[in-house]
């Protein structure tokens, strides 16, 4: 039996799948990841300065910037793929309890997942946030404001500075995100990690926590990642293609 095969199998035995995607599996949608060979940050190392929110706050200059680059994002025209596809059906299967994501491009809901099962564990670009009253709204009724010319548009409400609801650099994550996810790793019977390296924390400790658990691991990326260790099976390769046949669902 092949390793494709045998990750079958554990999704077949599995009733309480809780699967982690990284940016790997939005690749084959054109969106770019952040520190591979043709990473956005790897290619513009300025652009991962513009990520830390202590930049971000005090850099006017930044933050037109920071606006031009979400008007010229390639996540506004992406499609969900085959890899998104294959989650969908695990849940229409009744296996997938919870998807975390560190995905900040919204193609989990396009794809059809439901919303409830998702934890955006690193936010969401389709929305922004007042950094001082917490207002937010939907990121397109912001660009649009950007497209009409104001640079760095505030917050109708304090006037105070917008951003979309992504975490920073220098930001924490949402404890009650990571609560709920840490949960649901704890409670699963399978944890598929698919499409990251596993070297962001504490997000990648939720596969030990798994582990410890009892829970069987699987790890889909195209290179070896960080916790390859405590795989049960290990499937490299293109997400697209390869997530399609261990999810296979009768
Ligand atoms: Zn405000």
């Amino acid at each position: 039996m092949d390793e494709v095969s045998r990750a079958r199998a554990l999704v077949a035995e599995a009733h309480r799948i809780v699967v982690l995607t990284g940016a790997g599996i939005s690749t084959e949608s054109g969106i770019a990841d952040f520190r591979g060979p043709q990473g956005v940050w790897t290619k513009d190392p300025a652009a991962e300065k513009l990520a830390t929110l202590s930049h971000y706050m005090s850099s006017a200059d930044a933050r037109k910037t920071a606006w031009q680059k979400r008007l010229a994002t390639t996540v506004w025209s992406a499609e969900p793929n085959a890899g998104h596809r294959a989650l969908v059906r695990l849940e229409q299967a009744g296996k997938l309890h919870t998807l975390v994501t560190q995905n900040i491009d919204g193609l989990h809901q396009r794809a059809g997942n439901d919303r409830q099962r998702i934890i955006e564990i690193h936010g969401t670009l389709h929305e922004v946030v007042c950094m001082s009253c917490g207002d937010r709204g939907p990121m397109s009724e912001t660009l649009e404001r950007v497209r009409a010319g104001e640079e760095d548009p505030p917050c109708r409400k304090c006037n105070g500075i917008l951003k979309s609801a992504t975490i920073s650099f220098g930001q924490s994550l949402v404890l009650e995100d990571l609560q709920r996810a840490e949960q649901a790793a704890i409670r699963c019977d399978l944890f598929m990690a698919i499409g990251t390296k596993l070297s962001v924390f504490p997000v990648a400790g939720l596969v030990p926590v798994a582990k410890r658990r009892g829970a069987k691991i699987i790890i889909v990326n195209a290179e070896p990642t960080d916790m390859d260790e405590l795989a049960d099976e290990i499937v490299r390769g293109s997400i697209g293609e390869m997530l399609p046949r261990i999810v296979e669902v009768e």
